[in-house]
């Protein structure tokens, strides 16, 4: 069998590509990593700004999204995708643990993860103090001291979710100013127990079996200072999951270089969601992709096989 596309991703972004490839009648599948979280949104506390929905948890936005693609009979497939090979060919190769499949087209939605925040025992910690989702772990600090590393939209998100949990958290952020929406900025400002701690990099973990305090480093100091904390939670941007495509298809700063058509460099492969080169990545410009790609593909097999 002969797939017309494979989906490599079931984030918010692939399982839109499943449902409009469905309504396009494309014989199609997509993979899900069976031991992957199966998307960012999934470690989203509230999504306020995903039009239809005012305030929805990224848990039930992604359940909501997932149960339309399963209902009308997108085909998710739990097995992880190990290589793709052929790329340049007509006929393109994906290939798990299981099996090879064959298909005339891939659209690669595979997302990306938290990046790690660079500081000695860091990996020490991660999983006893050190995490890079407040919503999985925050409930483990309850009344307790925690320090949130970042300035952007996940690290405001996170800091706000965690003042209602924490005793006190501490913002630490490297610029000057913090790069979150102003909603989010207003929002966490206007938080009694966060407390905003501007120029600083955080440089190591002071502890033994658990996290007992964190030495950071302002911009005009020489001496390092010390804060006293439980946990540690890294909210410093996305590392793109490209390694299937890696030194195969034009890349622009570890992301995939594709316009809004999701074209790739290499024809029949296209590129959706958080991987792609893009100005926004949200949970709406990924399913904006997914339903453009479809379109893509269509006019890309359409052209191949008329
Ligand atoms: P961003 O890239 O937006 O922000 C990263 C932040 O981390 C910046 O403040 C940056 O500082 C800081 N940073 C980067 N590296 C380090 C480091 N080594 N040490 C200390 N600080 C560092 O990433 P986010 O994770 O916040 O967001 C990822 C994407 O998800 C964005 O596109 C965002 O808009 C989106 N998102 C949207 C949401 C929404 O709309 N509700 C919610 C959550 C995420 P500097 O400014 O100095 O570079």
């Amino acid at each position: 069998m002969i797939y017309d596309t494979i989906i490599i991703g079931a984030g918010p972004a692939g399982l839109t590509a499943g449902i409009y490839a469905n309504r396009a009648c494309l014989n199609a599948l997509v993979f899900r990593d069976k031991y992957a979280v199966s998307s960012q949104i999934c470690n989203t506390y509230e999504v306020c700004n995903y039009p239809g929905f005012n305030n929805i948890s990224g848990q039930e936005l992604y359940d909501n999204i997932e149960r339309h693609a399963r209902e009308i009979g997108v085909k998710i497939v739990d097995e992880k995708v190990i290589e793709i090979t052929d790329f340049n060919l007509d006929v393109k190769k994906v290939k798990t643990k299981e099996k090879v499949y064959e298909t005339k087209t891939i659209i690669l939605a595979t997302g990306a993860n938290p990046k790690k925040g660079g500081f000695d025992r860091e990996d020490d910690f991660v999983g006893n103090g050190v995490s890079y989702c407040a919503t999985c772990d925050g409930a483990f600090f309850k009344d307790k001291e925690v320090a949130v590393i970042g300035g952007g939209d996940v690290a405001v998100e996170d800091a706000i979710y965690l003042s209602r949990i924490a005793k006190k958290v501490y913002l630490l952020v490297r610029k000057d100013f913090l790069r979150a929406t102003k909603i989010l900025q207003e929002e966490v400002k206007n938080i009694e127990n966060v407390e905003i701690i501007y120029s600083v990099l955080v440089k190591n973990i002071i502890g033994e079996n658990k996290i007992e305090s964190i030495l950071y480093k302002h911009k005009d100091d020489i001496i390092l200072s010390e804060l006293t904390v439980d946990g540690v939670f890294v909210g410093i941007g996305i590392n793109p999951n490209t390694e299937l495509l890696k030194d195969k298809v034009e890349m622009s700063n570890s992301y995939i270089v594709a316009d809004e058509t999701c074209r790739t460099s290499i024809g029949g492969i296209f590129a959706i969601g958080d991987i792609r080169k893009k100005q926004l990545r949200q949970v709406i410009t990924a399913t904006s992709d997914g339903a453009n790609v479809i379109t893509s593909v269509q006019k890309y097999l359409l052209e191949k096989y008329k």
